[in-house]
């Protein structure tokens, strides 16, 4: 339901967090935060209110200044830990809002590659799709946009991947994605309120289109793969 994520030089899970905090008035049944830190992904995922998670955050601390943080308001597959975003497969984890229409003829064709589904959502046919292409050797980029045009649906998706500390690739299909850009630090966030703390510089994602976010840099791109500039919008504080 609510996306937030950062790729920076700060603690990330903290910044993410408070983030989830601004998208609780949308609804949520459970929620997650992933990050890489040192080339490596980690993970830590709660059913019920985002104080479930925080508790589950104590246990297992997620160090790192890239990451990804989902609210999820489930349609496919009941709330539980388990269900819940990021979804951690191989080399990637992806947060999804949204329906992946075609996910049955996804996984389908994913199982019959041998790759085991461990979750009931829509959204792990994602990762594992994402996964797949690195498998053959694609860059992050070259997998994120192979991926995308599979997909049927509504999605807006963060996605972060192992070995690439410094790198957050959002895309967006009928659902909103929002850039902040900040000094050293750019966010990605379903909305401005997500984001109002972090930056007052917002871009918003077109339907179709896609980015790849490092610490000093933000690039767009359209669904044909073509780069695209698009408005740099400046909010006002209040929040
Ligand atoms: N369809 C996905 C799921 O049920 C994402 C739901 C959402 O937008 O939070 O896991």
């Amino acid at each position: 339901c609510g996306i937030c994520g950062v790729v920076g030089h700060r603690p990330a899970t903290p910044i993410i967090f408070e983030g989830l905090r601004r998208l609780e008035y949308r609804g949520y049944d459970s929620s997650g935060i992933a990050t890489v830190e040192h080339g490596r992904l980690a993970c830590c995922r709660a059913a019920g209110k985002l104080d479930n998670l925080k508790n589950a955050l104590e246990n297992t601390p997620l160090a790192g200044t890239t990451g990804i943080g989902h609210t999820r308001w489930a349609t496919h597959g009941a709330p539980t830990t388990n269900n819940a975003h990021p979804h951690r497969v191989g080399q990637v984890a992806i947060v999804h809002n949204g329906i992946i229409e075609n996910f049955a003829d996804l996984k389908n064709a994913l199982e019959a590659k041998g790759r085991t589904f461990k979750t009931e959502t829509d959204s792990e046919a994602v990762a594992h799709l994402l996964d797949e292409y690195m498998q053959q050797g694609m860059s992050p980029k070259e997998a994120a946009f192979a991926t995308i045009r599979q997909l049927q649906g509504a999605y807006a998706i963060g996605m972060i991947f192992e070995g690439h500390d410094n790198l957050l690739i959002g895309a967006r299909h009928g659902a909103p994605l929002a850039i902040g850009y900040g000094e050293g630090e750019m966010f990605l966030g379903s909305d401005s309120l997500a984001l109002a703390p972090l930056s007052n510089r917002i871009t918003y994602l077109e339907d179709g289109d896609w980015c790849v976010l490092t610490q000093d840099h933000v690039e767009i791109l359209d669904g044909q793969g073509k780069v695209v500039e698009r408005p740099v919008q400046t909010a006002s504080l209040t929040t």
